[in-house]
Formats: C-alpha cells, structure tokens, sequence
C-alpha cells in the first residue's frame, strides 16, 4: 500500500511537532505548507512547498494533483482566511479534515484583562490619553493602531513592510522567558500591553511579566473554532493514525 498524501498547512510550533511526528513514517507521505510570511523558516524533516494556493480553487487544484487523502490546518489560530478555504475544500471534495489548534490563553488570578474582538477594538480600549503601549499582534494588525495618540512599542518576527510613523520596532522570534519580558516592560516603562489571543508557550511569557507588574492587558479574541479540532500535535497524530487505518494502509 503506498504512502497516504497529507497536506499539513504550517506556520506554527504545533505543525512542526506534527512534521516531526510523521517524519519516517511510511505510512504518510506528508507537505508542509508555509505562506512564506518567515524570511527564515525553520529547517523541516518533511518536503515543504512555500506561499499560497491562490484561494479555495488553487487549493482545490493543488489537492487533485497531489492526491491528497487528508488535510490538516496547523495554521495560526488568527489564520481565518487559510482556515475557510481548507474547510471549504474539504466540504466540496471529501477530503478527511482536522483543525489543529492550540488551546488559547485564560486570564489567571491578578490579570487585568480587557478582552476585545478586533485589532480596531483594541485601538479603540486604548482610550484617548496618550499611554506607552507594548503591542505584539503582528504585523497585519499593526494598520489599526496607526493615528493613534500612543507611544507604540512594536515587536514583531521580521521587519514589517511599512512601519507607522511614531512606532518603535524590536524584531525577535520566542520563546522569551518572564524575567527577559519583565525587565523590557520596565526598562520601556510599558502600561498597558496589546495581544493577540495566539496561545502556546513561546509567547506567554509577556502575559506573566504584565501579571507581575500589574498592568492591563487588552487580549484580542480569537476568531470561532471550527467543531473538530484538537490541540496537540499527539491528537492530531492519532487522527492520522485512524485515517491510515480506515484506508489498510
Ligand atoms: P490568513 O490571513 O489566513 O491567510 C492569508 C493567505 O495566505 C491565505 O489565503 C493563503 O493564500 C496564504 N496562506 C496562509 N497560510 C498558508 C499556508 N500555511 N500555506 C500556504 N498558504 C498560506 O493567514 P495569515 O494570518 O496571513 O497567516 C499566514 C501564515 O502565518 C499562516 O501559515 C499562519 O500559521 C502563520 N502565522 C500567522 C500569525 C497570525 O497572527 N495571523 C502568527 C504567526 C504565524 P491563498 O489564498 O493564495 O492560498
């Protein structure tokens, strides 16, 4: 029986965990997918393809030609546009489909969270006096804070293509830890901290550090989780496993 096609779209530490996972196995003959958004991607143990489909119908193509038996969305939980084309396809053609999604962050005891839907309701909760913002939502959010009265402290993987006048940029890839987050919240005298509620450990730290120092959080929600989908790599692996199985392979 030859090896089952999957179609693993990437772009986070969960996807790689399942790379790892599948990497040797002959049952599964997987392709990791990257947007290309990272200048430098970590090196994979499975073939990668880079950049987009071009929508649900270059998806679609790319699917048939491949022969792909089952596809997995690893993709950020803010990745909403990847994610509706993957289901899309999936409910046309058939294709066995899993939602791999990390399990968000939640306030603990101390927190000072303001949860808001959007990136524009975050600028917005940021009120109208100018405060010193630390804002890590990414760089396709960053538009929504342009023309705000804030001193914005921007921390992102690579340079963004245009950055808002005012802004001050760090570049750096996580994981950090609590005491390095603690001590730039200080040093940039931080008071309110702007986020995406992305999940994991790698980036977690910054939501310790602003429980230490007591200051507000405005935590951007995720968009709606699809119904099936779990949050490990090790579940998403057992599905594949039960995929293998259904086919003999
Ligand atoms: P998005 O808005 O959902 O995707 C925009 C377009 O990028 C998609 O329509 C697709 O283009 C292409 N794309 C996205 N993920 C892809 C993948 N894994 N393989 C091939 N094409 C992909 O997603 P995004 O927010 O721009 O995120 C892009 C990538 O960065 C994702 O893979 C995600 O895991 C990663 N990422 C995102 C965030 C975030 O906060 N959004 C944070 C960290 C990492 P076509 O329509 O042409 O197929």
């Amino acid at each position: 029986m030859s090896p089952l096609p999957i179609l693993l779209l990437g772009g986070t530490a969960e996807a790689s965990a399942l790379a790892r996972a599948l990497a040797g196995d002959a049952r599964f003959a997987p392709v990791l997918s990257y947007a290309g958004r990272t200048r430098s991607p970590a090196a994979q143990p499975v073939p990668v393809r880079t950049g987009g489909f071009g929508g649900v119908s270059g998806l679609s193509r790319w699917m048939r030609e491949h022969g792909t038996a089952a596809l997995v969305d690893a993709t950020h939980p803010f990745a909403a546009a990847m994610h509706a084309h993957a289901a899309a396809v999936a409910s046309e053609t058939g294709v066995p489909f899993l939602r791999l999604l990390r399990p968000p962050w939640a306030p603990g005891p101390g927190d000072r969270w303001t949860p808001v839907p959007t990136a524009a309701a975050a600028a917005t909760a940021l009120g109208a006096t100018p405060r010193r913002v630390f804002l890590t939502v990414g760089q396709t959010d960053l538009p929504a804070f342009t023309g705000t009265p804030h001193h914005l402290l921007v921390r992102t993987v690579d340079p963004p293509a245009a950055l808002p006048a005012g802004v001050r940029l760090i570049t750096a890839r996580g994981p950090f830890g609590p005491d390095e987050e603690e001590a730039l919240l200080r040093r940039e005298r931080i008071e309110v901290l702007v986020t995406k509620n992305s999940g994991g450990a790698a980036t977690e730290a910054k939501l310790q550090a602003a429980r230490r120092l007591h200051l507000p959080v405005v935590m951007i929600a995720r968009p709606p989780a699809p119904a099936l989908s779990v949050s490990s790599a090790d579940e998403a692996l057992a599905w594949l496993h039960a995929q293998a199985a259904c086919r003999g392979v």
